[in-house]
C-alpha cells in the first residue's frame, strides 16, 4: 500500500540532459561542449514534486522504460513521498528523455524524446482505476497522449472529481475535453494558442477567459509572468499580482505554480487565496536555477 494522497498527477516524466555551450552547433557540426548536468524533469512530474513540497499528499500515475532513466525517475518520485503505485516501467519504449543545449546567453535548444511517456493509454488507466477513484483532485498536462487525456476527464468528471488542465504544451481541445475540466491553466501563449486572443492586459485576459467559460470551464486561471495570473471563476475576475522578486531562471515556473495551485485547491481554501499560494511559490521558483530544484518547500515561503 503506497501513502495516502488526494491529490493526483496523471503525466510525463523525463530526464533533462542539460549540455553547456559556447554557441548551438550547426547541422554536421560536432562541438565539445562544457559541462554536462542531469535532472529529473518533465511538467508531470516537475507538477507532482512542487506539489509534494508544498504541502499536498500526492500520488501520480505515469509510464517509464525498463532502463536506467525510468529506475532513477521512480526513486526520485519515491524519494520526495509521492505515491509511485502508479508508475509502470513499459517493456518497449525507453524513458523520455530531454536533451538541452544552453549557449552561454542563457538561451536554449531542446528535443524531448517522449518515449514511454507516450505510451500511457487506457490499459493504465484501468489498471489503477482504484488509484484515481480515490483522488479528489486529478491535475493533467499535454505530454502524453491526447486520447488517454480526453479518458482520464470523462473518468474524473462522471466520478465527480476536479480536473485540472495545464494545457502545455500547447495542443488544440476537444469540446468534450473542456466540458469536463474545473478548471484550465495556460500561459499568454498557450492562451493565445486556443482562444486565439492575444492576452496583453486584464481586459483581453477576461476576454481569453470568457472563451473558456462558454466551453464549460468552471475556472480559468491565466499566467501571466511577472506580472502574476487572471483568475476568473465565480467568486473572483481579476488579476492576481506576484510578489516582485529578481528573476534569474524561469524554468518550471508554471509548473510549479500548477503544483502549488492544485494543493490550495485540495486543502479547501478559496481560489484567490490558492492563486496568491501559487503565484508566491512560482515567484520563488524563479530566483533559482534548474527544475525541481527551484521548487521551494512549504517553510520556504511561509
Ligand atoms: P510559464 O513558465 O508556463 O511560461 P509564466 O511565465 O506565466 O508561465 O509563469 C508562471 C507563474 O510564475 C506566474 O504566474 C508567476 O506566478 C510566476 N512568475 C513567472 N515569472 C515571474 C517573475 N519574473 N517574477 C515573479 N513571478 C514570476
Amino acid at each position: 500500500m503506497g501513502k495516502l494522497y488526494n491529490l493526483l498527477v496523471i503525466g510525463s516524466s523525463n530526464t533533462d540532459m542539460v549540455v553547456q555551450v559556447d554557441h548551438f552547433p550547426k547541422p554536421g557540426e560536432t562541438l565539445l561542449g562544457g559541462d554536462f548536468f542531469m535532472n529529473p524533469g518533465g511538467k508531470g512530474a516537475n507538477q507532482a514534486v512542487a506539489a509534494v513540497r508544498l504541502g499536498g499528499k500526492v500520488a501520480f500515475i505515469g509510464k517509464v522504460g525498463k532502463d536506467i532513466f525510468g529506475k532513477e525517475t521512480l526513486e526520485n518520485l519515491l524519494r520526495e513521498g509521492i505515491n509511485i503505485d502508479g508508475i509502470s516501467q513499459d517493456e518497449v519504449h525507453p524513458s523520455g528523455v530531454a536533451q538541452i543545449t544552453v549557449d552561454k546567453n542563457g538561451e536554449n535548444c531542446i528535443v524531448v524524446a517522449s518515449g514511454a511517456n507516450m505510451a500511457l493509454g487506457a490499459g493504465d488507466m484501468e489498471k489503477n482505476s482504484k488509484l484515481i477513484h480515490q483522488a479528489e483532485i486529478i491535475l493533467l498536462q499535454l505530454e502524453i497522449p491526447m486520447d488517454t487525456v480526453s479518458l482520464v476527464v470523462k473518468i474524473g468528471n462522471e466520478a465527480g472529481k476536479k480536473v485540472i488542465l495545464n494545457p502545455a504544451p500547447a495542443q488544440a481541445l476537444d469540446d468534450e475535453v473542456y466540458a469536463g475540466l474545473f478548471a484550465i491553466t495556460p500561459n499568454e501563449s498557450e492562451t493565445t494558442l486556443l482562444s486565439r486572443i492575444q492576452v496583453k492586459d486584464e481586459p483581453s485576459a477576461a476576454k481569453a477567459a470568457s472563451f473558456f467559460h462558454e466551453k464549460g470551464v468552471k475556472v480559468v486561471v491565466i499566467t501571466l509572468g511577472a506580472k502574476g495570473a487572471y483568475l476568473s471563476a465565480g467568486e473572483y475576475k481579476g488579476i492576481v499580482p506576484a510578489p516582485k522578486v529578481h528573476a534569474v531562471d524561469t524554468t518550471a515556473a508554471g509548473d510549479t505554480f500548477n503544483g502549488a495551485l492544485a494543493v490550495g485547491i485540495s486543502k479547501g481554501i478559496s481560489l484567490r487565496e490558492a492563486v496568491e499560494f501559487a503565484n508566491r511559490a512560482a515567484a520563488y521558483s524563479v530566483t533559482k536555477k534548474g527544475a525541481q530544484s527551484s521548487v521551494p518547500r512549504l517553510s520556504e515561503i511561509e
